[in-house]
């Protein structure tokens, strides 16, 4: 295995990945901070999410198998990231005259769209309120982790972490001496890590800073749950991730990513709940992805207003995956700045490579070899890869290959392009679905039609059929995450 490179932001330094898992086909495990529920996930979010899948796709290019888990807040993050103002999603709830599960299940279908439409593979749906099961992948929500939450609650407050007042459970950051203390992650006092916020100083609270895990006492709060001898409440935003990475994961994890923004407060405040409730360490890697920003620099958020969306792209008649290659473009640990002419610009590369694609000969494309001289590219695009994620660079070496292709009349290059386009996420492979269609008779076609008909209504029986008598007519038939691939039987090269 060629080593991986990231940089974590607990040492401030590009380190060699090395998972728990030291097995021969090793595991990694990778939780991400997921969305808040509550309007749409504009472009910064989603660029964050570019991130996490290009991540997730570079661990499985270097071979690991990753366990990935994403969380969904739909309760408890207040309209200020220090347990003051309004749920964000109850907010939104009373404003659009709907239930909390209405916003949230508005809002999660349009996140899977974008996501979809950006080529980015979501963990599979958690089964809500399955009781013990072994880790796993999971996108999770927290309003079906509140027992989790308890559970972790419980064990802080047996250590002696938290104490209970009227208006909540609290976390006792003055208390908290743990290994990793409170601002490691980000070399801060605890003054600096709140300085321009209007700390909430409840006249119950020990420490301006303490920080909420249990909100009780707020009978205007839609989401209420019981916390056995504890009061009817909701829980404090941070914990829930601490409890869904337990939960799906298992107490030390290897990777664990969120915007820059969750830094100062929301990563260590989960820091310190996870370590407290079981006394070791937390993440080994914690990996944060710098702001896609306005034109006037400032940093897109949902609370400045207007802010760009995927549809305002599509709207534009730009396709969604020129957005996934500017934010390849950049090093993730950069400011990215936003623009349509820059996304426009994005959107030249896409086309140059997809143009390559769809003038491919389906011999070439059938051919399992390419040319001997890809080979060398292919290993500039994995030290990029290996290297931080230098994505720019990758990215730069796929158009070099496509370049070098054209300038020496020699096209085969098509599994060298698959490859990095696995790492990429441009789906390429949807370019050769497309010709394969039209250079197909007619009659394949129909069946290749019918038989995705069948695979989305599940009808395996009918896709098998339709299988084999499409491959009986020469073809081959692969199904893949982007579809299914109709290509001419294999020949030798
Ligand atoms: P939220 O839905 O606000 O909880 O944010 C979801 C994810 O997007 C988090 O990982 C944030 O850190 C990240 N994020 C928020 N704004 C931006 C931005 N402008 N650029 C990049 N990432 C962002
Ligand atoms: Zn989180």
């Amino acid at each position: 295995m060629k080593p991986f490179h990231i940089f974590n932001s607990l040492t401030r330094a590009v380190e060699p990945f090395m998972p728990l898992d030291t097995s021969p086909t090793p595991t990694a495990t990778f939780y991400s901070c997921g969305p808040t529920v509550y309007l749409p996930q504009h472009l910064g979010n989603m660029r964050a999410y570019v991130f996490v899948d290009t991540l997730r796709r570079a661990l499985e290019f270097n071979g690991y198998t990753v366990r990935h888990v994403m969380n969904i807040t739909d309760v408890g993050h207040m309209t200020s990231d220090e347990d003051a103002g309004e749920d964000k999603i109850e907010k939104t709830a009373r404003a659009e005259g709907k239930s909390p599960l209405e916003v949230a299940n508005f809002y999660i279908a349009q996140f899977k769209r974008d996501c979809a439409a950006l080529n980015i593979a979501l963990p599979i749906d958690a089964v809500p309120d399955a009781v013990a099961h072994p880790p796993q992948s999971a996108l999770c929500r927290a309003t079906d982790n509140i027992p989790a939450m308890i559970g972790v609650i419980e064990q802080i407050a047996a250590h002696g972490y938290a104490y209970t007042t009227p208006s909540g459970v609290y976390f006792d950051v003055e208390k908290w001496r743990g290994p990793s203390g409170m601002g490691r992650l980000s070399r801060q006092s605890l003054s600096e890590q709140h300085a321009g916020q209007r700390l909430e100083h409840s006249a119950d609270k020990r420490s301006p800073h303490d920080f909420a895990l249990w909100v009780l006492n707020q009978p205007h709060h839609m989401m209420q749950w019981d916390f056995p001898g504890i009061g009817r409440g909701y829980p404090g935003w941070h914990i829930e991730c601490s409890a869904m990475s337990m939960r799906y994961l298992g107490e030390t994890i290897d990777i664990h990513s969120g915007g820059l923004d969750h830094i100062p407060v929301h990563h260590e405040n989960e820091i310190a709940q996870s370590e407290s409730a079981t006394g070791h360490q937390f993440v080994r890697y914690f990996v944060h992805n710098a702001f896609l920003t306005g034109m006037a620099g400032a940093k897109i958020s949902k609370s400045a207003g207007r802010f760009p969306v995927l549809d305002d792209l599509v709207e534009e008649k730009i396709h969604p995956l020129a957005f996934r290659l500017l934010c390849l473009g950049a090093k993730y640990r950069s400011e990215l700045a936003f623009s349509i002419d820059a996304v426009r610009a994005a959107e030249k590369n896409l086309n140059y490579l997809n143009e390559f694609v769809r003038c491919l000969q389906p011999r070439v494309i059938a051919n399992a070899h390419d040319a001997a001289w890809a080979g060398a590219y292919e290993e500039r695009f994995h030290e990029a890869m290996n290297n931080d994620l230098n994505t720019p660079q990758a990215l730069a070496v796929a158009l070099e290959l496509v370049a070098a292709a054209y300038r020496q009349n020699d096209h085969r290059i098509w599994h060298t392009l698959r490859i990095f386009d696995m790492v990429l996420g441009l789906d390429l492979e949807g370019r050769i679905k497309e010709i394969a269609k039209g250079v197909f008779p007619p009659r394949i076609n129909r069946l290749m039609t019918e038989r995705e008909k069948a695979r989305a209504a599940k009808d395996f029986k009918r896709s098998d059929e339709l299988r084999a008598e499409i491959e009986l007519s020469g073809y081959e038939v692969k199904d893949t995450k982007a579809g299914m691939v109709v290509m001419p039987k294999r020949v030798a090269p």
